[in-house]
């Protein structure tokens, strides 16, 4: 393993904010760990704040090039089987971002797995593509006819000053350098393209009042951002941050009775049942905790 500096502001004076739950030495977990469907709740290693700063992260942590590799080596078709709930939430978070730039343009998502972002994209209008470090993910989105770019954006091969807006949903909390990762960006975008990052607060309500039992607390996340430093690191990288605001993820509500059936058989079946008697199976449901927000930033 090994020690990093901040990201932010690269001072090196931190103290402990959440201290290990793994025994000293765990050896590096298998890939199961890096998969987006991986439960690994409660685990972690020493989570640490600048004191300079305020960035939280992973310190020490596995090297850039193993936490790479892993996401390489990934494959989870239980993401395949969850792809409903994803669709609907990826539909939802189009809305406000098209509010600042309307399709057609040239958008790349930036570990876009197996594309479900790219393919609704696409689908308004877009002239949408994904770049993916994890072979198998590609593959799937490729046997779905999108455009894929396998790698990182730094080895994309794309052309400066091309694109007119980058995503990144829920990858900026993984990467090894997330201030490198949006000055790729910030190269690759035209004056004025967008960058829509979307993250967990580790300083939102939710985070707070569950303190070391909040979820998100977890072995793949190596950074975690408040709106904060969120903000001073999109400046930083040469962006001017619009807004950042909560936006939560939508489940239907067949899909929810099915996963409350694995806590309770009884009830999740009840649950079916009235959806489907209502006919509201198909309806989305909200979940937010406000804990997880998306910023708007715009390259200057
Ligand atoms: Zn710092």
């Amino acid at each position: 393993m090994e020690y990093v500096t901040c990201n932010l502001c690269g001072h090196d004076d931190t103290r402990v904010r959440f201290p290990s739950t793994l025994p000293e030495g765990t050896p590096p977990q298998n890939v199961e760990a890096f998969r987006c469907t991986s439960p690994g709740y409660g685990r972690h290693h020493t989570i640490v704040k600048c004191q300079n700063c305020g960035l939280i992260y992973t310190n020490p942590r596995f090297t850039g090039e193993e936490i790479l590799d892993s996401y390489v080596a990934v494959e989870d078709p239980l993401y395949l089987e969850e792809r409903d709930g994803r669709v609907l939430t990826f539909e939802r978070h189009l809305r406000p971002l098209e509010k600042i730039k309307a399709p057609p343009g040239q958008l790349v998502d930036v570990g876009a797995y197996t594309g479900v972002f790219v393919e609704i994209a696409a689908q308004h209008g877009w002239d949408a593509f994904g770049v993916e470090p994890s072979h198998w993910a590609v593959e799937q989105a490729r046997e779905r006819g999108l455009h894929m770019i396998e790698g990182t954006l730094a080895n994309s091969g794309l052309a400066d000053n091309s694109l007119d807006v980058v995503t990144m949903w829920d990858v900026i909390e993984h990467v090894p350098n997330p201030f490198g990762e949006m000055q790729q960006a910030e190269r690759l975008l035209k004056p004025g393209g967008l960058l829509v990052v979307h993250t967990m607060d580790i300083d939102s309500g939710f985070a707070r009042l569950m303190g070391g039992r909040w979820p998100w607390l977890m072995e793949m996340h190596i950074y975690y951002f408040s709106r904060r430093t969120l903000k001073h690191m999109l400046e930083k990288a040469g962006f001017t941050v619009i807004r950042i605001e909560p936006q939560g993820r939508y489940l239907r509500l067949g899909y929810f009775a099915t996963r409350i059936g694995g806590f309770s058989p009884l009830l999740g079946r009840l649950l079916s049942k009235l959806f489907r008697l209502l006919r509201l199976n198909e309806m989305p449901m909200p979940l937010n905790f406000g804990d997880l927000v998306t910023a708007y930033a715009i390259k200057t």
